[in-house]
């Protein structure tokens, strides 16, 4: 066995032994291997060095109490993936492909799949990049698909215990620009009020609507969502969000286990004072409460700054035991690996 803390995991890069990779060329996909090389060499010129010609993906492996690995929802990646890839002009990686990849890397490195009981989890990253000497702004003319995976525990310092965000003057996306596709352009604007951010101590920024700065739209790499004092599930909408799979997830699971009305609406800054609890959902933050927002000088405690509220705590053990094989899940959402 490796010998790994796995309680004390953060959300850290880990070479581990094996990834995959594969060529696209003459508009084909080669048939893809595993490799031990962590290194990959491209052209000078590659599209994803200079255009951001490039998508990404995120999903996790969950060690079940019987030792199998479960993935959650695979084939939603998978769309997204190509969802993505269609608006960055690249070709797409046909589902089965993209989940054999999956299957591969976790298989390969199944020593490095988190114990159950421990809160760890394997964080899978596929990949897609334009690559290929080229310099004029075009797509292209060959891309690599590559999958590698790490041992993680908590996004957020906190983990499932409530933090602080702070909404940003900046925006991560245009009204009918790339935000609903998972690329590197978007992450790559929000690295300096990321960096703001984390220096005054707040878990990350808030982002507004970049129309008209007063919706709230998202977290920099989660979702947001708030439950009203009379028990509604409410997730902001708009065409420059990242539609987070956790979050459809938990618009399920409120509505058909917990029979609570859900909302897909906006949600006014102005108007926070509608929510009992809010918190930030996705595969790497899970479900991370949110304490407060700092907006200018005002600051809005939600439930508590050091407790989680019960709705929140209630939606966090249902999604949580579904991924870990503890609780049963709706038909389809989990793939077994072994
Ligand atoms: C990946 C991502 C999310 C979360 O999506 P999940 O599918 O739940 O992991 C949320 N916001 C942004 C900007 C993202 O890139």
């Amino acid at each position: 066995m490796v010998n790994i803390k796995w309680e004390e995991l953060g959300f850290d890069y880990m070479k581990t032994p094996y990834r995959y990779i594969s060529h696209w060329k003459n508009g084909e996909w080669d048939e893809g291997h595993l490799t031990e090389d962590n290194k990959i060499t491209i052209s000078e010129g590659s599209t994803c060095l200079h255009y951001g010609q490039e998508c990404f993906e995120g999903l996790k492996a969950y060690r079940r109490k019987d030792g199998k690995i479960n993935l959650f929802r695979p084939d939603e990646n998978s769309k997204r993936l190509n969802r993505s890839a269609e608006r960055m002009c690249m070709p797409e990686v046909p589902e089965e492909k993209f989940i054999d990849a999956v299957k591969q890397v976790v298989l390969a490195n199944e020593e490095y799949v988190p114990p159950y009981g421990t809160g760890a989890t394997l964080y899978i990253r596929p990949y897609l990049i334009g690559v290929g000497d080229n310099i004029g702004v075009v797509e292209a003319p060959e891309y690599l698909f590559s999958v590698f995976c790490m041992p993680v525990g908590p996004y957020f310092k906190g983990g499932m215990a409530p933090t602080n965000f702070i909404v940003s003057e900046y925006d991560r996306a245009a009204p009918q620009g790339t935000g609903a596709a998972k690329v590197g352009g978007n992450y790559a604007a929000s690295l300096l009020p990321g960096y703001q951010a984390h220096k005054r101590n707040y878990s990350d920024c808030i982002y507004l609507d970049p129309a008209t700065h007063t919706k709230i739209e998202e977290v920099g790499s989660a979702n947001f969502f708030g439950i009203t004092k009379d028990n509604k599930f409410i997730t902001p909408i708009s065409p420059s969000i990242l539609p987070s799979i956790t979050k459809y997830s938990l618009l399920h699971l409120a509505k058909e286990r917990f029979g609570m009305e859900t909302i897909e609406g906006d949600v006014y800054l102005n108007e926070l004072d509608q929510f009992a609890e809010a918190g930030a959902c996705g595969t790497a933050a899970v479900i991370s409460p949110i304490g407060g927002i700092q907006n200018g000088d005002d600051f809005h405690v939600f439930y508590s700054e050091t407790e989680v509220g019960p709705v929140t705590k209630k939606l966090y053990e249902e999604l949580v035991g579904i991924q870990f094989g503890d609780v049963e899940a709706p038909e389809g959402w989990i793939y077994e690996v072994n």
